[in-house]
């Protein structure tokens, strides 16, 4: 193949979760050719949405399996109208989002062992890596020549120290059991932080990334590197969330299975699903919805929305002084990009540390980058809206030295 055709080669990035599949094509240059997803699949009636430049495709499909819907996929990239390949040669790798990778910390061929690595994970990650295991299976044996990676959310936090990754249990658990904090969002906390350096004009700011969308984490970054994030082993851990407790003393749990006779997996259901914003407010996981009851005097609402920026504004500070000195605070994902009014509440506990927010600028910043902090203020605040998939290219890109 010559320069000119290794220049036009193209980057396919897919997210297979338990009941979608998500995938975007870039160029080279990291420009977006095409995207889409398949959704409700193995539903009586799935459906696939597909973006080309402005253009969107939308059809009910027949999608009974993971196996289907990528086959689907793989003839909108070849569709003559749709698509954005003539032949698969086109592809120089695919990537695949993987959410627990354990303690690996660099992106990875799709291989046996990798798959078998990832696979031992399952249990701490059953709603995402035994789907994205399977998109990666289907693509092999449907693509086998074109080389596939796998990008770890868990990846970035890898560089926190020991003092951080560590829980106080035993220390043979961490030997025997693999128990340690792990994080999650790593793509998107690495991606944001990247783009505040940009912003910053600094090379290696230090930054608390507040990613908070249906999943919640926050994130401190020294010289590039997290050094400390709100998840632990599992997702479970840090901020309350959409449907996440976040925080809680796990004699909760004791308590609640010795005296009131609940079930282990009912209560981590519920501590998974039916608790956060969705268990405190009632009402929904949607904090527009939250908002706007709460407007209207709903008093759980009202709550839901105090605990949520009170455990947030209380990670920030940790993390402050886990820092040291802090250049900016970051918020990112739906509601850290979409919620001035969140990020007024946040933002409202923080004088202590010296982080004042422009209320102007705030209400102005829905959805794109802004720097929203007050004249004066000793910390930066930025929104910055997350591009997982972009970095995810990225990452791919790089690990096979394009
Ligand atoms: P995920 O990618 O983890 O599914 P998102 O980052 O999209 O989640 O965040 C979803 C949440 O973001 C929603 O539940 C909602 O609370 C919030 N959100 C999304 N869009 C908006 C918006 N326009 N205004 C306020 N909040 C929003």
């Amino acid at each position: 193949m010559g320069k000119e055709d290794e220049k036009m080669k193209k980057i396919l990035m897919l997210n297979c979760g338990s009941s979608s599949i998500k995938y975007r094509l870039f160029d080279s240059a990291f420009r977006e050719i095409l995207s889409g997803k398949v959704e409700r699949i193995g539903e009586k009636e799935s459906e696939i949405v597909h973006s080309k430049g402005s253009r969107v495709y939308r059809a009910k499909v027949k999608s009974n399996n993971h196996k289907e819907a990528i086959a689907l996929m793989i003839r909108m990239l070849h569709d003559k109208e749709w698509g954005g390949i003539r032949n698969v040669a086109e592809i120089s790798v695919i990537g695949h989002r993987a959410v627990h990778g354990g303690q690996m910390a660099k992106t990875s061929l799709v291989s046996g062992a990798a798959l078998d690595y990832l696979k031992s994970f399952e249990m701490l990650a059953p709603l995402h890596n035994p789907h994205n295991i399977e998109g990666m299976k289907e693509m092999k044996k449907a693509m086998p020549n074109v080389p596939q990676v796998m990008i770890f959310d868990t990846a970035f936090h890898q560089t926190m120290p020991r003092k951080a990754y560590m829980y106080g249990l035993p220390y043979s658990f961490f030997d025997k059991y693999a128990v340690r904090r792990y994080g999650f969002h790593g793509t998107s906390h690495k991606y944001v932080s990247l783009r505040a350096a940009e912003m910053l004009r600094m090379k290696k700011p230090n930054l608390i990334t507040c990613h908070l969308g249906a999943g919640s984490s926050i994130t401190a970054i020294k010289d590039g590197k997290s050094i400390d994030t709100s998840m632990g082993m599992t997702p479970l851990e840090g901020v309350m969330m959409g449907t996440r407790t976040g925080d809680i003393d796990p004699s909760i749990v004791q308590y609640l299975v010795n005296k009131y006779g609940f079930g282990y997996d009912d209560l981590f259901d519920i501590m998974n699903n039916k608790s956060g914003l969705l268990g405190i407010s009632g009402t929904s996981k949607d904090i527009r919805i939250i908002e706007g009851k709460a407007k209207k005097g709903n008093e759980r609402c009202e709550l839901a929305l105090e605990m949520f920026s009170y455990r947030v504004s209380k990670y920030i500070g940790a993390y402050a002084v886990a820092l040291g000195r802090v250049d900016a605070i970051v918020f990112t994902a739906g509601i850290g990009e979409n919620s001035p009014s969140m990020r007024k509440r946040i933002c409202s506990n923080l004088g202590i540390i010296g982080a004042r927010l422009d209320p102007r600028k705030n209400t102005k910043a829905i959805g794109k980058e802004a720097d929203v902090s007050a004249k004066g203020s000793k910390i930066r605040i930025l929104v910055i809206p997350t591009d997982e998939e972009l970095m995810m290219a990225k990452e791919a890109a790089a690990a096979i030295g394009k």
